[in-house]
């Protein structure tokens, strides 16, 4: 099996499931409580906490943890968009957020809320002036991710943020599929919230968390008992959030030899596909680009077809983002960069880590070749392309 769908999730690393199993077998206290079979969790979970604050130039006291990506989304959103609605009830945001962002917003303009999806480029890149002229007296909160899903493309971050603190208004960025894969820091971006999820960075599924900075007003999202400083209540998740430490402290130690393999790939893999199949395009920017991020747009094909062709020969991609596939609609991404519908059902992203080889990249392109040309033959739109190309000659 090749597996290039690290964007939808990663392998558990060896070294974090072992990191993990102590805390579900003999250290299976509840840190809240105060013998020392609770205060060894308990230790566990702050070490994990100070790691991960660490990783982003946090103090401990700022990182809550969450059961994952979506669910810090919403309380980002939800809860800021609560403690401020004095203040006003403008957001921003934009069209090519996750769907946990998204859906998210959709339910706060049910409730009064006004949200401003901002366009972006042919690259998917936010402009800084779209984005000021967005900006309202009744603006409460921006939401931009730090990196997209699906095309890859990293967003000037540390200027939206700059811009954000000018105007005194929150900044929250969705750092799922950057935080682990590239550098990240809070005082340099200026964010207030940060999004993480430990399984996009070989850490368990189900635990991220939520940063957010001193002073900034949040209600809290579950009530109930004092964990997370009251904030968010519930037993801890303690395998989890020591697998996410264990996950943030090798990908901390790792990162500079991860980026420079994966890019190297990436950027192998682009070349080969752009020379060698024709009628396809990058989606996504060229450079400012996640490492491990390919996505193509393959014309008159249809990626659904593509993806189970590509499983008969043991490669896992995407054609779109995990949740969305299963259902017709082209992803709300690509049309955001410009394509036309059926040229978005026509695409495909794989989504690397540092274990794919070379060999791989060669392996995949030789039978997506195959695979593109025997779903050409079969498109009525191709027949009726090249006869046209013919006429034209
Ligand atoms: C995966 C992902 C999420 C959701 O994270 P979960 O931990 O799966 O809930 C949110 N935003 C982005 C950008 C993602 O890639």
């Amino acid at each position: 099996m090749i597996y290039l769908d690290n964007a939808a999730t990663t392998k558990t690393a060896p070294e974090v499931v072992e990191a993990m199993l102590p805390y579900f077998t003999e250290n299976y206290g509840n840190p809240s409580t105060i013998y020392s079979l609770g205060s060894t969790a308990k230790k566990a979970v702050n070490q994990a906490r100070r790691t991960i604050a660490e990783a982003i130039g946090a103090k401990q006291e700022e990182i809550y943890f969450t059961a994952g990506g979506s669910e810090a989304d919403n309380w980002a959103l939800k809860a800021t968009a609560e403690a401020y609605s004095q203040k006003g009830k403008h957001i921003i945001t934009t069209k090519i957020e996750h769907h946990a962002l998204l859906h998210t917003c959709e339910y706060l303009e049910k409730h009064g809320f006004e949200v401003t999806y901002l366009d972006v480029d042919g690259d998917g890149l936010v402009d800084l002036e779209v984005l000021k002229a967005a900006i309202r007296p009744d603006t409460i909160l921006i939401s931009i991710m730090y990196a997209n899903n699906e095309i890859g493309t990293i967003e000037p971050i540390a200027e939206i943020g700059a811009i954000a603190k000018e105007k005194g208004i929150l900044f929250h960025t969705d750092a799922v599929q950057a935080f682990g894969q590239i550098p990240l820091n809070v005082d340099e971006l200026n964010v207030d919230m940060l999004s993480a999820s430990a399984h996009k960075l070989n850490g368990p599924k189900g635990i991220g968390m939520l940063y957010i900075r001193t002073g900034v007003k949040i209600r809290s999202f579950v009530h109930g008992g004092s964990q997370e400083r009251s904030r968010r209540a519930g037993t801890e998740n303690v395998p989890g959030i020591v697998g996410f430490g264990a996950a943030v402290e090798r990908a901390v130690r790792t990162m500079d030899e991860k980026i420079k393999k994966e890019t190297e790939l990436r950027d192998y893999l682009i070349g080969r596909i752009e020379k060698e199949i024709p009628y396809s395009r990058l989606n996504g920017h060229r450079t400012r680009r996640l490492p491990g991020n390919v996505n193509f747009a393959f014309q008159f094909i249809e990626g659904e077809s593509m993806l189970i062709m590509l499983d008969m020969k043991g490669i896992c991609g995407s054609s779109g983002s995990a949740c969305t596939s299963g259902s017709l609609d082209p992803s709300h991404v690509l049309l955001a960069i410009g394509l036309k519908h059926e040229i978005a059902h026509g695409s495909l992203r794989l989504t690397l880590s540092e274990e794919n080889t070379r060999e791989e990249m060669d392996f995949v392109v030789e039978e997506l070749k195959k695979i593109v040309t025997k779903l050409r033959e079969m498109s009525p739109l191709y027949e009726d392309f090249m006869a046209k190309q013919g006429k034209g000659q």
